[in-house]
């Protein structure tokens, strides 16, 4: 079976204009989840250049982000930890507050989620603004996480979402 690329990807993204909000072009992946070698692909290239064991643990933003980081998490034999929505983690959490277009949204994660040192991998489905990611990176600070890099099946560069969590290396398949 001839390897995944890129542009094998971005074939298959959807897009979605004026959703969920008029303005908005929401890129859909679930074709890429839906074919098998598609989505494995996708993991391979999301995780290219982490090898086995040079990772404790990956990191799954809410909700499409859990996809990614737990298919990788199986693949280079790391755990996985979510950074939910606020009020959806059961034990004691850490929390931060990031703005939105419009209003703020709060992430969370929970107070053992990592031990100090260990090194983390965080995966989301997009970066746009880069919000999400950089009050995930905060937490991750907080538990003084070893972050060794931030990947997305996507990246939206005119938002320079890159800037917002600099100091973080960003690797993203495919860019629009
Ligand atoms: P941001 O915090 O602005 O970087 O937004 C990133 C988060 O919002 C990610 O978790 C994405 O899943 C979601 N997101 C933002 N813009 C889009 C878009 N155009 N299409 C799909 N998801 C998006």
């Amino acid at each position: 079976m001839p390897t995944v690329t890129a542009a094998d990807l971005e074939a298959a993204i959807r897009n979605v204009p004026d959703f969920p909000q008029p303005g908005i072009q929401f890129k859909d992946i679930t074709p890429v989840l839906a074919d098998p070698r598609l989505f494995r692909g996708a993991i391979d290239l999301l995780v290219a250049g982490f090898p086995a064991g040079s990772v404790d643990k990956i990191i799954g933003i809410d909700a499409r982000g859990f996809i990614f980081a737990a298919a990788a998490a199986v693949k280079l034999g790391a755990g996985f930890i979510p950074v939910r929505k606020k009020g959806k983690l059961p034990w004691n959490t850490h929390e931060q507050s990031y703005d939105l277009e419009y209003g703020s949204a709060t992430v969370a994660i929970h107070t053992d989620a990592i031990l100090p040192g260990e090194r983390v991998l965080l995966l989301d489905d997009l970066l746009a603004t880069g919000g999400t990611a950089a009050a995930a990176i905060d937490l991750l600070n907080r538990l003084e996480a070893k972050i060794v890099g931030a990947g997305f099946l996507i990246e939206l560069e005119a938002l320079e979402g890159r800037l917002r969590i600099a100091g973080t290396p960003v690797h993203s398949l495919i860019r629009y």
